[in-house]
């Protein structure tokens, strides 16, 4: 069962004129029914009573399945294509043979304007091979 609470007080201005809206059935959670207040201070509506804090990424999951692999700022970070291609070009056992867009191959020339290309590539492929000496 869904633990949930119910607030006294507006959660944006701590206004405590609350007002029902309506009272709904609740398919998400199956809980039961929740309401809709509104601050008669501020006009902001709110569900009322809430899911706890805690409960929030079991519904989560409940709706959209697990937490996926890649989290951005976990395994999944920003990567900028001028900084990285710079950084493979400084290697000298490495040689670039093309640089692409991931989804457009065929737009390749986005790849050399800095600027256009961090927004305009979104995914960018790199196929890099083994220098021989
Ligand atoms: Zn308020």
């Amino acid at each position: 069962m869904l633990r949930t609470e119910t607030l006294q007080h507006c959660p944006i201005c701590r206004g405590t004129s609350l007002r029902r809206l309506l009272v709904a059935p609740d398919y998400e959670s199956h809980s039961g029914v929740y309401g809709i207040d509104e601050c008669g201070e501020c006009t902001t509506a709110f569900t009322n009573p809430r899911p706890v804090e805690d409960e929030l990424p079991k519904l989560y999951e409940k709706r959209h399945g697990p937490p996926r692999k890649n989290t951005y700022g976990e395994g999944l970070f920003a990567v900028h294509i001028g900084p990285t291609l710079q950084l493979v070009r400084e290697r000298p056992g490495l040689q670039i043979d093309s640089v692409e867009p991931r989804y457009w191959p065929k737009l390749r020339f986005i790849v050399d304007i800095p600027g256009l290309r961090e927004v305009a590539t979104w995914n960018c492929v790199i196929r890099v091979r083994k220098r021989l000496s």
